[in-house]
């Protein structure tokens, strides 16, 4: 899978409909500080269902919505959509995947996989099986290497399950031990 686009629409300070197309390799976002790179960083780990505010910067859910500046009004909503692309040879049907994350200023959140009404944890399992989970290993900043280096066997573990795709596949079994 590849990330084809990512469009911002009321989040953070993308008060207006903002999309960056990404291509294949490395892509990099420069700009002067405080234009809002990180914003976009913060707008993926929203995408790929990340739970805590504080993992994008903010008091709470609703404080991703932007929240007006001088001459321009706040937005009700904020809207974070991700484009990928499949690049395995043997997927068949469409050849990309639109996920979209929406808040309302009520704080009611809703999610959708191309076009159609689903769950956070749908999202969260979504992108767990494509390596791309809301844990630490899919977003590196700053310190977080030392972080790694410094954790427990087992948090290791954790995190190469995580890699190799198979923690969801772990939590289904555990969810179906406990009913
Ligand atoms: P640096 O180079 O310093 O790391 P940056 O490009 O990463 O900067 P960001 O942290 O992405 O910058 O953006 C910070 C800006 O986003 C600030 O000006 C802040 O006011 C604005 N911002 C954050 N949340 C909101 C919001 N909800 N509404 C409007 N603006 C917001
Ligand atoms: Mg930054």
């Amino acid at each position: 899978m590849l990330i084809k686009s990512l469009k911002l629409k009321g989040f953070k300070s993308f008060a207006d409909e903002t999309e960056i197309k990404f291509s294949e390799g490395i892509n990099c976002i420069v700009g002067p500080n405080g234009c809002g790179k990180s914003n976009i960083v913060d707008a993926l780990k929203w995408i790929v269902g990340d739970k805590s505010a504080k993992g994008i910067r903010a008091d709470n859910q609703k404080d991703v919505i932007f929240k007006g500046s001088e001459g321009r009004r706040a937005a009700r909503s904020a809207e974070v959509t991700i484009t990928l692309l499949k690049n395995d040879l043997f997927d068949v049907g469409e050849p990309t995947i639109e996920i979209k994350r929406k808040v309302k200023s009520t704080g009611d959140s809703e999610f959708f996989i191309n076009g159609r009404k689903v769950r956070l944890k749908d999202i969260q399992e979504f992108f767990a099986s494509i390596g791309l989970g809301n844990r630490d290993y899919a977003f590196f900043e700053q310190g977080q290497i030392d972080k790694i280096l410094k954790i427990k066997p087992h948090e290791r573990r954790e995190l190469i399950d995580e890699a190799a795709g198979i923690t969801v596949f772990k939590e289904k079994k555990e969810a179906t031990l406990k009913e």
